[in-house]
């Protein structure tokens, strides 16, 4: 296959850095890659996956993009800045708690007003149309209304995943490795968060077969354990962009659910904690939904000692939900 075609949004490579102070603490030599800083739109990982989006919808002529997704999605923020600077129309089809919440308990309703991503969503001019809670095939429904609702007006829609997960958005976070691998060489361990899986799948397909371990803390219940089929699925995909045989299986996969807490977005007094740690031990903020999650699951598993020696943490981005989150209110402390 051909190199996919990629357009420029993000600044290349993103810092790598060590984390002194916690590796001290955790008796490891702790990095951190730091993809909240990419400096596009106020960072997160969807910059990458956006790269090859944009230019596969603007070779086959796409005038909007249509995405669905949280209200308070951060690839709808990201999206929207990418489409501002293609100048493509930009529009998303959005639930306040897709399918997520578990069921029957609302979760974190502050996310729900109109600030953090939503606000920039606003700024950017995005088309965010939110409707009442449901489940993904309804919100999928609601994408498509919405691209047919332009398509009936003469413009060509490039529809889109949650997510914006694809095999040429794995293949951003296979060269995302490779980049990080040029920064600093090998690490015995990689623990990034996983929900739509693109980032996972990118970063476990570069590493198979090698020394390193890529360990995907999933932000979302999966009582069928789809989300490792899925990342799998995405790996084997990827076989085929950059021309290997590496043919990984759900069981390649290294998905673990034991830090989503009660479910997508409801936050975890252990996420809690380990926002509280990376701020008041590093000064950096991790976001309440994905990365603090994945964070907390890095904290247990280096103080059990099932992770040793050289590991990186890849942070995700996400900051602007920390300004919505309700970090008092958890599955553990009800107020
Ligand atoms: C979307 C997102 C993730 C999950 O990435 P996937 O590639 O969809 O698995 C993790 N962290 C943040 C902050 C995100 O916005």
């Amino acid at each position: 296959m051909p190199e996919p075609p990629r357009v420029d949004l993000i600044l290349k490579p993103t810092p790598l850095h060590r984390l002194n102070r916690l590796s001290d603490e955790l008796g490891l030599d702790l990095w951190i890659k730091r993809d909240d800083l990419t400096g596009f739109a106020l960072g997160g990982n969807k910059g990458r996956k956006l790269e090859f989006l944009l230019a596969d919808a603007l070779a086959q002529g796409a005038q909007v993009m249509v995405a669905q997704g949280a209200a308070q999605s951060n690839f709808i923020r990201q999206l929207g800045a990418a489409c501002a600077m293609q100048g493509l129309r930009c529009a998303a089809a959005a639930m306040h708690l897709p399918f997520f919440g578990a069921a029957g308990k609302p979760a974190l309703p502050a996310l729900e007003h109109r600030s953090g991503n939503i606000a920039l969503d606003e700024v950017l001019g995005v088309d965010l149309r939110i409707h009442p809670d449901g489940d993904w095939e309804q919100l999928d429904g609601h994408m498509n209304a919405l691209a047919d609702e332009y398509e009936a007006n003469g413009m060509r829609a490039y529809r889109m995943r949650p997510g914006g997960s694809s095999p040429i958005s794995a293949y951003a976070f296979y060269l995302a490795a490779q980049e990080a691998q040029e920064q600093a060489g090998s690490f015995d361990a990689i623990v990034t968060a996983s929900s739509s899986g693109s980032t996972h799948a990118g970063l476990a397909n570069f590493h198979h077969g090698s020394s390193t371990r890529v360990i995907g803390i999933c932000a979302d219940t999966d009582p069928d354990m789809e989300l490792a089929s899925d990342v799998a699925a995405l790996c084997a995909a990827l076989d085929s962009i950059v021309g290997d045989d590496k043919r990984m299986v759900p069981t390649d996969i290294e998905m673990r659910m034991e830090w989503t807490g009660a479910g997508y977005s409801i936050p975890s007094a252990e996420g809690n904690a380990a926002i509280a740690e990376l701020a008041r031990k590093e000064g950096i903020f991790l976001d309440p939904v994905y990365s603090c999650k994945a964070f907390a699951g890095l904290l247990a598993m280096a103080r059990s000692g099932e992770i040793k020696g050289r590991v990186l943490f890849w942070h995700t981005g996400g900051m602007p939900t920390l300004f919505v989150a309700n970090l008092t209110r958890s599955a553990n402390k009800e107020t």
